[in-house]
């Protein structure tokens, strides 16, 4: 039934939040031993919203059309709003002018200000790109576009019965993690490319091939070959990654996104040496990209 049993995987962590909400919500309090956990696997829930927007989980419709409310829910919005901002735009224009999550909404900069601004600044770019393109998909595909507004009507209702059922349980277990999910996955497109060269054939994306990371985010860290191959599914990434990464500037391909968030947005505010270098523009200017060490990267960790 499922198109790849690596997605196990993705079931696996889809039972595990969904379990560890009804049970926290039995509890009724925070017990952070259950709660960080949730707000892991929220996470995680954001990049199987990714994947499953490009590789649908099932062979079967009805499977696929039950997944897409179940993501909702987790994730926090319906997840048919990933198809004109990821899918029609981000894939298309790869952090070119015009991509509704372009880094450069954010000025030319990295640092924890542009970072933190980054969110809010490309949801405002995003959120008017979903309705233009359920008013398109109304003329021309209406049983499409039915379809997605269903995930507006059915989240909506969901939230509605919780809210009413509980509203603390639900701002605690419900909006809180969904929060985490849709804002991290922002974070994480931000520090894919930010600084990288849009221009090149290769040095477009920033990987962090991390194997603890990978496991948790389904090798969401193999951005570059995610944009090589879009429409492969994620379990062959790393495959893809080891072709071409010969091609890539080594100063792009990091092992921990921990370490890279530490080092560049929080010792990056006291030390210089760890800011990134903004390779489009060294190229422009005519210098030599020169690979920074990965210093105390702790190869490996993530
Ligand atoms: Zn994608």
């Amino acid at each position: 039934m499922l198109q790849y049993k690596e997605d196990l995987r993705t079931l696996f962590f889809m039972s595990a939040i969904t379990t560890l909400l009804v049970v926290q919500w039995k509890i009724g309090e925070i017990q952070f031993l259950l709660y960080i956990p949730s707000l892991i696997l929220a996470v995680s829930v954001s990049i199987m919203v990714h994947n499953h927007i490009h590789v649908p989980l099932w062979k079967s419709k009805t499977l696929n059309l039950l997944t897409d409310y179940w993501l909702t829910f987790f994730y926090g919005y319906p997840i048919c709003g990933w198809i004109p901002t990821h899918v029609m735009s981000h894939h298309v224009l790869n952090n070119q002018d015009g991509d509704t999550s372009r880094t450069s909404l954010v000025g030319k900069k990295n640092n924890l200000f542009t970072l933190l601004i980054y969110p809010t600044a490309t949801t405002r770019a995003q959120l008017p790109t979903h309705f233009v393109f359920l008013k398109k998909l109304w003329a021309k595909n209406r049983r499409r576009c039915y379809k997605y507004i269903s995930q507006f009507a059915v989240f909506g209702g969901m939230m509605l019965i919780a809210l009413l059922w509980d509203w603390k349980k639900t701002l605690l277990f419900i909006f809180i993690p969904q929060q985490t999910a849709v804002t991290t996955v922002l974070f994480f497109n931000y520090v894919q490319h930010v600084h990288a060269d849009r221009d090149s054939r290769w040095n477009h994306t920033r990987d962090f091939i991390g194997r603890i990371s990978n496991f948790l985010l389904l090798n969401n860290g193999f951005h570059g070959a995610h944009h090589e191959r879009p429409n492969l599914h994620w379990s062959r990434l790393p495959e893809l990654h080891s072709k071409i990464e010969n091609q890539i500037n080594p100063v792009l391909i990091e092992q921990s996104i921990l370490w890279f968030f530490f080092r560049v947005y929080i010792l990056g505010l006291f030390f210089k040496r760890f800011h990134t270098q903004d390779l489009r523009e060294l190229r422009l200017s005519g210098h030599a990209t020169v690979p920074q060490p990965q210093t105390a990267s702790g190869a490996g960790v993530n």
